[in-house]
């Protein structure tokens, strides 16, 4: 199929009379063919209008695009074979969900009218708008909607499948659905795809690989396993997992450790040069909850949930609360008395000056 290359891509909004805006400032990727990248990040960071200047859709300030090997950059938005789905739809109103449908079919070449109706059949199937091909967008939920753009977007057979927030309107059921059949609809066909969401969990579920976005500029790129197991810096960790990792501001001392407080000293993965100020992050699923050894610390709450239990504790000494994911059958009271321990691979240690990780 067909890989994706995106230069040194730069865009920066300026507007007579208002401070330029760099919106992105600066990506470079390499997107293999049949690979689902998921462009990960905060609202504002540039992630439509990297989507936007791939499509076609907005002129980039400088760098360059290549899909299959050869520039694009030039080229209008018809004559990328690109297809988009955006948060907002675009449907035409007056058309039907199939007219929607083939439109962008028929747009581009002049199939004929069996293979438009065969295609659109197709396509309605596989993201279950069998029964509402004669329905107007205007008689359709928000979820619905979302699937006709989606489903539009992949009739055309594109080499390079753009999807920006594709889940955002649908319920939770529903997403959960559409993203299992979104998986398998683009393993199917095998497009090349960048799915853009500030959703870290639907990013760690669909992607292949994960760019990480802040401000313009991607923080780290790497599998999901990587990005959870080695966040490159503290903005990349707080910003994948739920709950939130904890993050501890530290000075380091001798044989690998930081101390968090004068009750509180904590185990790092390596050794770190002494009276070092660092930010220790453990996740709440690396933390165990311990009889003697350990940290001492207050139970603040304690949330008994289903599958396990989010303990909020405070370490002895330590200003910031400390989450805990706890046992199901765990039972905690409000100002117990508990220890708790952290395994030192799994700790993570970053500089309190930069951010950046210190592995
Ligand atoms: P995201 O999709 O990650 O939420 P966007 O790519 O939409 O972010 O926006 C990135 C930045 O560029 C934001 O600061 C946004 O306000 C700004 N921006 C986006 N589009 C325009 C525009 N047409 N004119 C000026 N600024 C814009
Ligand atoms: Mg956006």
């Amino acid at each position: 199929m067909t890989e994706l290359e995106l230069r040194e891509l730069r865009k920066t909004f300026s507007a007579r009379g208002r401070p330029a805006v760099d919106a992105v400032r600066g990506i470079d990727l390499i997107l293999r063919s049949g690979e689902l990248l998921g462009l990960l990040g905060p609202s504002g960071c540039g992630k439509s209008t990297t989507l936007r200047m791939i499509a076609g859709l907005e002129k980039v300030t400088g760098g360059d695009i290549l899909v299959g090997g050869s520039s694009v950059t030039a080229r209008p938005a018809q004559q990328r074979n690109i297809g988009v789905a955006f948060e907002n739809y675009a449907l035409y109103p007056p058309l039907t969900v199939a007219e929607n449908l083939a439109f962008g079919l028929k747009a581009r070449s002049r199939a004929d009218r069996g293979d438009v109706d065969r295609k659109v059949r197709e396509i309605a199937a596989r993201v279950d708008l069998t029964t509402l091909l004669d329905a107007r967008p205007a008689g359709l939920s928000s979820g619905q909607k979302q699937r006709v753009s989606l489903a539009r977007a992949l009739i055309r057979e594109p080499d390079v499948l753009l999807l920006d927030e594709p889940l955002s309107h649908l319920d939770a059921a529903q997403r959960d659905t559409t993203r299992r059949e979104l998986k398998r609809i683009q393993r199917d066909l095998g497009h090349t795809t960048i799915l853009v969401t500030h959703d870290q969990e639907e990013a760690l579920s669909l992607a292949d690989r994960i760019a990480v976005m802040k401000d313009g500029v991607i923080q780290q790129l790497g599998t999901p396993y990587e990005i959870y197991d080695s966040p490159a810096n503290v903005f990349v960790a707080d910003f994948v997992g739920e709950p939130a990792i904890n993050l501890l501001p530290g000075t380091t001392e001798a044989d690998a450790h930081a101390r968090l407080s004068p009750a509180a000293r904590v185990a790092l993965p390596l050794p770190v040069p002494e009276g070092r100020d660092v930010v220790v992050g453990i996740r709440p699923e690396d933390l165990t909850l311990t009889g003697e050894d350990g940290l001492p610390a207050r139970v603040v709450a304690h949330e008994p949930l289903l599958e396990s239990g989010i303990a909020t504790l405070t370490l002895d000494g330590v200003e910031k609360p400390l989450v805990v994911l706890t046992d199901p059958e765990v039972r905690l009271a409000h100002d117990d008395r508990v220890h708790v321990t952290a395994d030192p691979h799994l700790t993570h240690v970053f500089d309190a000056e930069t951010g950046d990780s210190l592995r």
